[in-house]
């Protein structure tokens, strides 16, 4: 028989719980195998907390990692699959977003031997317009940049062989685009299209700002070609450069239309000045992740972790020398 996690990184997300826990255990009544839901509290600063407690209580398949303060998304789903002992391991929102339901397809999916089986979205409700364009167009971006193949459209919502899990959870990086290291890993993938609801309640805890941060992560983390871009550019403003002095010398020896020279200079500094900076900020933005990387502290800090058998469960990082807090189940 098999055995299921579920992971669930949560963030002030008290109105959706009952409603989420009651669809996790209905979709779990209909599995074949054996099922753990792993909630982890990122920095919550409503009920959250409390009330996955109580659900712990009520039914000990549910256990609740806490985080010492909130490490956003991407950090929360690794800590949760971290402690994730089941062969087939479900990746998912909770705020309803990714429904519950879909995950026996997922599994019929993995039994047929895919390793990762994501869910694709076919239309995305609820987001703005805007958003979802700019969304659309960050995928493909990324999917010409990176040098993998990151499915198009596909959140993290996923289910994820044992295997696979294994090998995502060696990359230790800090800055983790989890769809990107998904599709690095390999292994035999397929998606299944869904239609993705609106949020069940709260508002999304993606801001403009954060979209763009994990955006970005995706690139610079995948890929090299904003760097290679740079030295292109740089080339290619010599060249100009070059061909404008030649011009400029013809121009005298024919004796003809010599100006003062004064706008040409001035455009000509400022937009040397302006690829310059251009340069240095996309170095900057890799120095930036090495920076990150070199540091190399644990990438969350646990403040409890409720209903787990294992004390410490083997190789988390998060032990290593570091304060924690066990709660006995
Ligand atoms: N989330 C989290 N930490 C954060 C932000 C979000 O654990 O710092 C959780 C959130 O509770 C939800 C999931 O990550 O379960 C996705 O967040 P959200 O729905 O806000 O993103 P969106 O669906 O709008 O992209
Ligand atoms: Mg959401």
């Amino acid at each position: 028989m098999p055995r299921y996690s579920f992971v669930l990184p949560v963030h002030n997300e008290q109105e959706t719980l009952a409603e989420l826990y009651r669809r996790l255990a209905a979709t779990a009544e209909g599995l074949d195998g054996d099922v753990e839901l792993i909630f982890v509290d990122d920095g919550s600063t409503d009920d959250s907390f409390r009330i996955l407690n109580d659900l712990h209580a009520q039914d000990p398949r549910v256990k609740v990692i806490r985080l010492s303060r909130n490490f956003g998304h991407q950090l929360a789903i690794t800590a949760g699959t971290d402690r994730a002992t089941g062969d087939a391991v479900v990746i998912m929102d909770a705020d309803l977003q990714d429904p519950p339901e879909l995950v026996p397809e997922l599994i019929d999916r993995w039994r047929e031997g895919f390793e990762v089986v994501y869910a694709v979205r076919e239309a995305r409700e609820g987001d703005g317009r805007v958003k979802r364009r700019v969304r659309e167009l960050a995928y493909r971006v990324l999917r010409r940049l990176a040098a993998i193949d990151v499915p198009v459209d596909a959140g993290d919502f996923r289910l994820v062989d044992r295997k696979a899990l294994d090998a995502f959870r060696s990359l230790r990086e800090n800055n983790r685009y989890i769809r990107g290291m998904f599709a690095w890993v390999g292994f035999d993938q397929t998606g299944v299209v869904h239609r993705r609801p609106d949020r069940f309640a709260g508002k999304t805890k993606y801001s403009w700002g954060r979209l763009v941060k994990l955006g970005v992560d995706g690139v610079i983390s995948f890929s090299d070609v904003p760097l290679r871009l740079t030295l292109a550019a740089g080339f290619l403003v010599s060249l100009s450069a070059f061909v404008f002095g030649i011009v400029t010398v013809i121009l005298r020896v024919a004796g003809v239309g010599i100006v003062p020279g004064w706008a040409s200079l001035v455009v000509l500094i400022s937009f040397l000045g302006g690829v310059q900076l251009i340069v240095l900020g996309t170095m900057g933005l890799y120095v930036a992740r090495i920076h990150e990387e070199v540091k190399a502290r644990p990438l969350y800090v646990t403040r409890e972790a409720v209903g787990f058998d294992a004390v410490a469960p083997p190789g988390a990082v998060e032990h290593e020398g570091r304060p924690f807090l066990e709660r006995a189940p």
